[in-house]
């Protein structure tokens, strides 16, 4: 049997979702297309309640099943239905074996070429019918801003556990490990005075953050671990010895123990800083107070080397001609999130480029490719 992506179908696909607008925050039209397509392609579709949560005028994630032959888990397919800005009004012109914007806009590759494929193996699946599993497909709002519909989606209803999540770049790279980040919010409260006539009264909390830094190792920390200070805030006026700033930092690791290490080793540093700015005055003590909040932004990816879905996909790209890379990467996607549910999920690239900028395109060539590989991957699990 001649099971194969139509390239031609999926190519219009794409074309047709990079025009329904659906830029972070305001998937409703898209979500409501896909939950569309995918009742006529006979899938069960459900929508969870995390749009509220979230802030996005769409109700929620689709979490929609296609009903195999072949009994066991199904196989999880995933790609996110928002897209950063400028996303409204998009054009899409293909030349040369590429897809790209008109030059104003992005161009939604990341990750409508996900979605498509996605819709394309069930598509073919559905026309052709070959023993297979079935087949989840999870399509997530607002990815591009700290994947806040993985993190609210309705795990419940998810019944796969092993999958492909179709957001990466080239077709070659296939992430399996990316970082947990912590966020650094600090608040250092010194002391006010008139820094003309008593400044030794005061304690400057400008003074404090910068002898905590000096002290501390920012930037690349080693090869899984970095760090960053990004924001600082405070003062008024000059002739005030500055009582109060704020500092917004990062660290991350791809390693859950380096990160701790860090974070104790800047706490520390700001710990020491307050002890140096720490003196009497009029016969009292006086010194800074130093508040650190250290929520975790979101876990670590870690997919095993042996996971069936890597040893799966390494396989089927070889099929065609394609040498699969197994990467890590200092940035979260979806499949962070969904780590931390127990999903094994790599997430495979789709052929798009140059994303998060109105010079983003699609090539082709890669984007069937994948679309191929991934096919070949439904077809193969749980054999
Ligand atoms: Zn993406």
């Amino acid at each position: 049997m001649n099971v194969q992506i139509n390239e031609k179908r999926l190519l219009d696909t794409f074309l047709k979702l990079v025009t329904i607008d659906s830029e972070s925050f305001s998937e409703a039209a898209m979500q409501k297309y896909l939950a569309e397509e995918l009742k006529k392609l006979g899938c069960t579709v459900y929508v969870d309640k995390a749009g509220k949560k979230i802030g996005s005028n769409a109700q929620g994630n689709i979490i929609a099943s296609l009903k195999g032959s072949r009994a066991g888990k199904p196989f999880l397919l995933s790609a996110h239905m928002d897209t950063v800005r400028p996303g409204k009004g998009i054009k899409p012109q293909v030349k040369g074996g590429r897809v790209t914007s008109d030059g104003t806009t992005i161009l939604a590759s990341d990750d409508k070429a996900g979605v498509a494929i996605a819709l394309e193996v069930l598509r073919v699946l559905k026309e052709k019918k070959p023993d297979c599993v079935s087949v989840q497909v999870l399509f997530t709002l607002n990815e591009e801003n700290g994947m806040g519909g993985a993190k609210n989606l309705d795990y419940s209803k998810v019944k796969g556990r092993d999958g492909l999540i179709l957001d990466n770049e080239s077709v070659n790279e296939l992430l399996v490990q990316g970082p947990e980040v912590c966020d650094f919010n600090v608040t250092i409260e010194g002391v006010a005075a008139h820094a003309g006539i008593c400044p030794e009264k005061g304690i400057s909390a400008l003074e404090v953050a910068a002898k905590a830094l000096s002290m501390m190792k920012l930037g690349r920390i080693d090869k899984d671990t970095v760090c960053n200070f990004g924001v600082i805030c405070g003062g008024e006026v000059t002739n005030i010895v500055t009582p109060v700033v704020t500092l917004k930092g990062e660290a991350r690791s791809l390693y859950p123990q380096k990160l701790q290490k860090q974070v104790k080793h800047m706490k520390d540093c700001f710990d020491k800083a307050a002890k140096a700015f720490t003196k009497r005055v009029d016969g009292k003590t006086i010194k800074p107070v130093i508040k650190i909040q250290t929520p975790q932004r979101y876990g670590a990816l870690s997919v095993p080397k042996n996971a069936p879905a890597v040893k799966l996909i390494v396989a089927s790209a070889k099929k065609f001609g394609v040498k699969m890379k197994l990467v890590s990467s200092g940035g979260g996607c979806d499949a962070n999130e969904m780590c931390q549910h127990g999903l094994v999920m790599p997430n495979v690239g789709v052929g798009c480029r140059q994303c998060h900028t109105t010079k983003e395109y699609l090539d082709l060539k890669e984007f069937y490719q994948a679309a191929a590989i991934v096919l070949d991957v439904v077809l193969s699990y749980g054999k």
